[in-house]
């Protein structure tokens, strides 16, 4: 009897530690317009308008693990009082393109290799920049994917003054929910947490 106790007792551990429950394994995807509709969408890789030229999304959807899509929930909020919209470029990405664009930019300062993992195939990265409230995009330090030196946080000294002060809005309000700045790119945050994330190459789709 004892012996039949202590395989159950064996038998279960092992089950509750394979379950999903208790793994670190977090929900899914979802779509950030379901919660912030005010949130501008200009997903790049979905138009020919990135440094590949051509389309790689089927759609122009941005998807997010849930907890990030709430702190930039909250980000918009910040920036809405302020008279300003965020505006998106790019999110979670399929690690499939990650291969793509690994082959066309063999660079670590601006693509994420995909043997490691983006942390936008982690759906915690977010892309972006801001709008006026009249939806037009500010002007900011460069364009997106500016792939030079001057789209470094570094470069700042070299910016207009109007880029600056832009640049300056949309950066404390990210960082003021947890975002991180990647040094090479301004319009570039990690979430803080992002490693709990497993790297993910689900089909973009409207969630
Ligand atoms: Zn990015």
């Amino acid at each position: 009897m004892i012996k039949i106790s202590l395989v159950w007792l064996l038998l279960s551990i092992v089950l509750l530690g394979s379950s999903p429950a208790h793994a670190a394994e977090p929900e899914g995807l979802i779509d950030i317009s379901r919660s912030a509709p005010e949130i501008q969408l200009d997903m790049r890789y979905a138009t020919p308008e990135n440094f590949l030229r051509r389309a790689v999304y089927p759609l122009a959807v941005c998807l997010l693990r849930p907890a990030v899509a709430e702190r930039l929930v909250r980000v918009q909020r910040r920036v809405a009082v302020q008279g300003y919209t965020l505006r998106l470029w790019d999110c979670y990405r399929p690690l499939s393109v990650q291969k793509q664009m690994w082959a066309i930019v063999h660079d670590e300062r601006y693509v994420a290799d995909p043997a490691k993992g983006s942390r936008h195939n982690r759906g915690a990265a977010v892309d972006l920049t801001l709008s006026d409230a009249q939806g037009v995009a500010l002007e900011m330090p460069t364009s997106f994917d500016d792939f030079s030196a001057r789209a470094g946080r570094d470069a700042e000294a070299g910016w207009s003054e109007t880029a600056r002060r832009n640049y300056a809005v949309l950066d404390r309000a990210m960082r003021s929910e947890g975002f991180l700045p990647l040094p090479s790119e301004w319009w570039h945050y990690d979430a803080t947490g992002w490693e709990i994330y497993p790297v993910l190459d689900v089909p973009l789709a409207p969630r």
